[in-house]
């Protein structure tokens, strides 16, 4: 991978617009429902009408995808509306059928790379094909499974190679169906600056209302385009109804997102500054999501604390701890009274929460 400049440039060749958008239900079900979605998409922002033939589904039982008969559909599709064509793939078989009926953007979906052995199946049955790829990350935080994903797609020589950035599954319970950490995206971005990156909102949010926020911060972060999630009728969906948006909203959506384009010296200083910013809003988010963390254990203590009537400052501890961090903060670059004042105010919350149980 040492010459990704080959990557990004087929998104330029095809002079595709930015950002690139891949929109359509969740799943084919009806091949009514997939021509009605495709035509109240005609007219929009979306280059790629997207639509999923087999269903990677967690649990067995629940709607599995209406196989290869959806391919079909797909090519009424492209004759009708001209949109160009999406599903995804899990295995040599699939690929071979969705070739075979000329869909233009193969991805392969989170629950396969986590698997090389998937993905290496899937890379020798795409070999050297010029058709669009795009791999979703790994289910979990993993950036060395996707960029190995990468790496397999690649040596199998296919030019139009991107990603898409869909979130990572916790066990803990957030406002995302799957929880973005961005840093991965940014770091994948960071290493290969010319793969295009594609962000999937709805399997982020899990949620249409927190579609647009998400579409904007990927915007912000320079992302090349966003997978979407769309449907006539969300609520009535086979799969994953809460997340899809209708096409109205979708249209009403691109009005409303702002775009950041580089295009001369003054747009490329905005989107540069806008994407350092988007940075910082993700660390800050972070930082405050990791308090909260601390000041959950810290009310576990009290409650230990509570129980054995024990103090609530334990001076000899927090010297330990303060000590730590100075040298620990000195090594980030930060200063001895930065760290000092920071922890300072952070233990003092600690002690207010715990004095706040202990006195309950
Ligand atoms: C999908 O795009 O419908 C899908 C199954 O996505 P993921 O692989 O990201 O879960
Ligand atoms: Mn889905």
């Amino acid at each position: 991978m040492e010459n990704s400049k080959d990557l990004r440039r087929w998104l330029d060749d095809m002079q595709l617009p930015h950002p690139l958008v891949i929109a359509g239900p969740c799943s084919a079900e009806t091949e009514e429902q997939v021509l009605k979605i495709a035509h109240e998409l005609k007219d929009s922002d979306v280059s790629y009408y997207r639509a999923g033939i087999w269903k990677p589904r967690t649990r067995p039982g629940n709607f599995e995808g209406v196989g290869a008969i959806g391919l079909k559909w797909l090519q009424k599709v492209k004759e009708e509306t001209g949109l160009k064509t999406a599903t995804e793939v899990a295995n040599k078989n699939h690929v071979d059928l969705a070739l075979e009926h000329d869909v233009d953007l193969l991805w392969i979906g989170a629950r396969s790379t986590v698997s090389p052995f998937i993905v290496q199946e899937i890379a020798d049955a795409l070999e050297g094909t010029d058709k669009v790829v795009l791999i979703k990350n790994p289910v979990n935080p993993d950036l060395s499974l996707w960029l190995g994903a990468v790496e397999r797609l690649h040596t199998a020589n296919i030019k139009k190679l991107g990603v898409i950035h869909r979130g990572f599954s916790t066990y803990q319970k957030t406002k995302y169906r799957n929880i973005p950490e961005w840093q991965l995206a940014i770091e994948l971005q960071s290493r290969f600056p010319d793969l295009p990156l594609i962000n999937d909102p709805s399997h982020i949010t899990g949620k249409r209302d927190m579609v647009f926020d998400v579409s904007q911060t990927a915007l912000d972060l320079n992302f090349d385009g966003l997978m979407i999630e769309t449907h006539h009728d969300p609520d009535g969906a086979w799969s994953d109804a809460a997340q899809q948006v209708t096409p109205d909203t979708l249209k009403q959506m691109f009005k409303n997102l702002k775009m950041r384009k580089e295009t001369d010296e003054e747009a490329e200083y905005n989107a540069n500054l806008s994407n350092l910013r988007a940075q910082i809003d993700v660390i800050d988010n972070q930082l405050i999501d990791t308090l909260g963390k601390r000041m959950q254990v810290a009310d576990a203590i009290g409650e230990l604390k509570k129980q054995r009537n024990v103090a609530v400052l334990q001076t000899n501890r927090w010297n330990t701890i303060l000590g730590k961090m100075i040298l620990e903060g000195e090594q980030h670059g930060l200063s001895e009274e930065f760290v000092l004042r920071m922890f300072k105010a952070i233990h003092q919350e600690s002690i207010n929460h715990q004095e706040k149980i202990i006195k309950a």
